[in-house]
């Protein structure tokens, strides 16, 4: 399996040689050259098989260049029942009348962000041993996905991870998750600012190319494909555990921000995977719903992002969407460098009028978007009539996945994050806290390492110069 880039100016590539790196070098997004099939038969095969066995099936067939018993031996290693609280990985439960819940969220720091990066924290490791290399990631958060690196990280031979954060802007549970790990190659630094200053400070390191290369700094955002692809794996699973045979289709509905999570949807799908329907959820930050419904994708300036309830999908633009739109135009980069040219200079690319458009039903997606409001009523709702309590991600995608069901086709909700990671929303909406899973319950009282500094990127290349590995 060879990797281009959607604008078509990169070499093929293998998938060590494109694991680290992030976009391509013409600004693109690497892509496989062609997606891997399954057949019926393969998939009913797979029935019986554990997620590890599957996640190998699945993941050797983008990464080639790794021997098949090492790749195993990575998978093994990340997928534990201990890591994940689950010997299932990703759980499936009933939820309502042929409605399910795909849990995503059973990871170390509680969202599915953790699937795809604990696979990458071990990829990046036995990739740097192999080459004799290590790696600085520098990284910027504002909750999330700066936690689920640390984590996938943790103790990591030849990594060490430099995590930006607004200081005491994130919450107490975010906070203590970050702050009280204790290994020597996390480096937690609380800026004293706003996210933003935090991501203009990576930005401003990053294009320092002399810097960057001295000390390889590296980073592990969301267009990061091995991330994708380890994220290919539960639409499998999900489907297996809901069907009995494979002439039968199912529908997801996913909660959306960067188009990451539902990109590895979209290409299970391409697989073969039969998927009926595709349902993208997004919150008030509507980027994706917008261009589903019209044609249009416009990104939107930094000012004009809401800050809502379900954070981790307020989004300017949808960093992976570029993967789609590459298969939405018939592949032709081309097309892409004229569309992605369009967004830098006029903020946004019309396809309404074009048959790319036209025919984008071929590719299954339906989307919708929810507010603080929907996201509060259908976390009741779901309380009321189940029991269940969940986040306030879930419930966006449940919101717009219900208005989607149809008779007869199962449909798969996913869990993206546990109630325990967001609890003043659940309070707000329940009247009462959800339960933490075990281990969590006193983290805000663990003792804390991290160093505070001015939103200075000279300050931030200076601290890596010194603590960093060189
Ligand atoms: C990151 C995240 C999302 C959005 O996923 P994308 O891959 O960015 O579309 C949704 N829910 C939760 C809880 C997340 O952390």
């Amino acid at each position: 399996m060879q990797y281009i880039s959607t604008r078509g100016g990169m070499q093929p590539a293998s998938f060590s040689d494109i694991l680290i790196g992030g976009l391509a070098p013409d600004g693109g997004l690497v892509i496989p050259e062609a997606y891997p099939r399954v057949s019926g038969r393969e998939l009913n095969e797979w029935r019986q098989s554990s997620y590890r066995e599957l996640a190998h099936a699945i993941i050797s067939r983008f990464v080639t260049d790794i021997p098949p018993a090492d790749l195993r031996r990575l998978i093994d290693k990340t997928y534990t029942a201990k890591i994940f609280r689950s010997a299932d990985i990703t759980p499936v439960k009933p939820l309502l009348d042929g409605v399910w819940l795909l849990g995503l969220s059973n990871g170390p720091t509680l969202a599915f962000k953790d699937i795809a990066m604990q696979l990458l924290g071990n990829l990046f490791e036995y990739v740097l041993a192999r080459s004799g290399d290590y790696l600085n990631i520098l990284g910027a958060t504002s909750g999330d996905t700066g936690s689920s690196a640390e984590y996938a990280m943790l103790g990591k031979r030849n990594i060490q991870i430099f995590m930006l954060s607004p200081y005491q802007k994130m919450s107490p549970f975010q906070t203590a998750q970050m702050f009280s790990l204790q290994e020597p190659n996390i480096f937690n630094i609380a800026i004293r600012g706003v996210f933003d200053d935090c991501q203009d400070i990576v930005k401003a390191v990053s294009n320092d190319a002399d810097f960057k290369a001295r000390y390889h700094i590296g980073t592990v955002n969301s267009i990061n494909w091995a991330r994708v692809v380890a994220q290919v794996v539960y639409y499998f699973k999900g489907y297996l555990a809901v069907t009995q045979d494979s002439s039968q289709e199912v529908s997801f509905a996913v909660p959306s921000g960067n188009f990451g999570n539902i990109c590895a949807g979209h290409i299970a799908r391409q697989m073969g995977l039969p998927i009926r329907r595709l349902i993208l959820a997004t919150n008030e930050n509507n980027v994706l719903d917008e261009f589903f419904r019209t044609g249009v994708y416009r990104v939107r300036p930094a000012e004009q992002v809401v800050k809502t309830s379900s954070p981790s999908m307020d989004i300017s633009k949808a960093s992976n969407f570029e993967r789609f739109i590459y298969d939405a135009v018939d592949r032709d980069p081309a097309v892409v460098r004229e569309l992605w040219r369009q967004v830098d200079e006029q903020g946004y690319f019309d396809l309404a009028a074009t048959d790319y458009f036209r025919t984008i039903g071929r590719f299954g997606f339906v989307s919708g978007s929810s507010s603080h409001r929907d996201r509060m009523e259908t976390i009741r709702r779901i309380y009321r009539e189940t029991g269940a309590i969940v986040d306030t991600h879930t419930a966006d995608g449940l919101k717009v996945g219900l208005e989607y069901r149809e008779q007869g086709v199962p449909l798969i909700c996913q869990e993206t994050a546990l109630p325990a990671k967001f609890e003043e929303s659940i309070e707000a909406a329940l009247g009462r806290r959800p339960d933490r899973p075990p281990g969590y319950d006193d983290i805000e009282q663990h003792s804390q390492r991290f160093v505070v500094m001015e939103a200075d990127a000279a300050a931030v290349k200076d601290y890596i110069t010194r603590l960093g590995q060189v």
